[in-house]
Parts: C-alpha cells; structure tokens; sequence
C-alpha cells in the first residue's frame, strides 16, 4: 500500500510518478538510464517513484528478477533518500485468471500494476464476440480474477480502447461501460485493496471516460494513482501533463 488512505488531491496524487519504463522495456541497457530516471524525479521533487517495465512473453521471470537486481545495485550509487523507489512491473493480465510471471517474481516486486488491455500483442486473449461491449467485459472478467486473487496492486490504464485497433473510435469501448458495471468493479477492488491508475496519456485520451472514471471512483472510495506511462525521462516529471489532465477532470 503506497497510501493508507484513499487521496483525491491531484496535486498530492502527482507526486508520487507511479508508471515509469527504463529502457529495458526496449530489451536496451537499464542501468544507464535509471540515472537519468532518478535525476528527472528529483529535479521534480516527487516523493515516489514506481519502475514499472512490460513483463511480456519475450522475457523470462529470471531475466526480470536479474532486471530487478541490477536496477537495485544501480540505484545504490545515487542518493535517493528523499526519494521513494518502487521496483514493480507492467504485467500483463492476458485472460481471465492468467498472467506470464512466475509465483517468485510477483511476491519479490514491491509494485505490481497489471495491464488487462494490451490487446495489439499477440499473445493477448479476446472475447468470444467482437464488439465493444464484449471487450469491455472481457476487461471486467480478468479485473475480477485479479482482484480476488490479490495479485494486482493496481491497473494500468484501464478500460481504454487505444490497443483494441478493430474499432475506429477507440471511445466505444469505454462507452460500452455502464456505471453500474464500473461501480461493482470499484467496488470490489476497493474491499481487496487494489488501486487504479490515473494514467496522464489515458486521461487526455478519452476525457468523457475520464470524468466517470474519477467520479465513480471517489464516490467509491477507491485509491488512485497517478502515472505518466513514461518511456522517456523527460517524461518523469508528473507536472507537465498535469494542468491538463486537472483541467479535465476539476
Ligand atoms: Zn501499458
Ligand atoms: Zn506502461
């Protein structure tokens, strides 16, 4: 738990970046950029930091665990003591009930943010149907199966159509979604102890979604976190896309 209370103050939100690649996510070298990574987070003043590169099925939960390790090292030649770091993963939640990582894996990650919607990869599972409103339970199914079995921490952009490349207008899918649907997943995810990502990109992405999301949400009584996505360290700092996503949100 990064906050032991629900937080609804974006400026308070945004200081903790909780969605952050190194360049291992492009199987490039880490350790070079975590420098870069902690410098940009400091420069912003956060508080936190979450590492969070794609565990997807060209990596083995022993390469991410060497990943891991090796960040850890790396960090250690820095002062990072007014800065909190998270070593997680975006892990991907491919089909109701299943994900790649191994049992070890996921217990040694301080922070593991599922993806239920990285539907461009290849290896991702889809509804029966293809329509909008079956990929928006499709998403609900493995939410659920993740929720109670307590391995998700948090999920990465959830319900966004951006990866579901079949539908012109990436906004069915989100339109797809009822309240009450949203509700009862809230809810549930509220009892178990998992947060939702305010992903900046997601956010500005689908903005009439966005507004549901956040009000449900707080109505409640979920966690968020707030995450940039950010696969550039000039992407770290949380303020540069947050004026906008309050703008769509207040
Ligand atoms: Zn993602
Ligand atoms: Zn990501």
């Amino acid at each position: 738990m990064i906050f032991q209370e629900p937080l609804y103050d974006l400026d308070e939100l945004a200081r903790y970046n909780l969605h952050v690649h190194t360049v291992f996510s492009l199987c490039a070298k880490a350790p070079a950029l975590l420098f870069a990574i902690l410098k940009a987070a400091q420069a912003a003043r956060l508080k936190g930091i979450a590492l969070t590169d794609h565990f997807n099925d060209d990596i083995s939960s022993e390469q991410y665990m060497e990943h891991i390790r090796l960040l850890k090292q790396e960090a250690e030649r820095f002062n990072t003591s007014e800065l909190k770091v998270y070593y997680g993963a975006e892990l991907s939640a491919y089909e109701p009930g299943k994900s790649l990582e191994s049992e070890s894996l996921r217990q040694s990650l301080d922070y593991r943010l599922y993806t239920v919607n990285h539907f461009h990869l290849n290896f991702w599972g889809h509804p029966k149907e293809n329509t909008p409103a079956a990929y928006a339970l499709y998403m609900l199914d493995i939410m659920r199966s993740f929720i109670l079995t307590k391995k998700a921490h948090c999920f990465a952009h959830p319900f966004i159509g951006r990866f579901i490349h079949q539908f012109e207008d990436q906004t069915l899918v989100t339109k797809a979604l009822s309240d009450n649907q949203l509700g009862d997943i809230f809810c549930l995810a509220k009892k178990n102890g998992v947060a939702w990502e305010i992903n900046s990109g997601a956010i500005i992405g689908d903005p009439e979604f966005a507004r549901r999301y956040w009000n449900l949400g707080r109505e409640c009584g979920v966690t968020f976190h707030y995450g940039t996505d950010a696969h550039h360290p000039d992407n770290v700092d949380t303020a540069k896309t947050l004026p906008l996503v309050k703008k769509i949100l207040l």
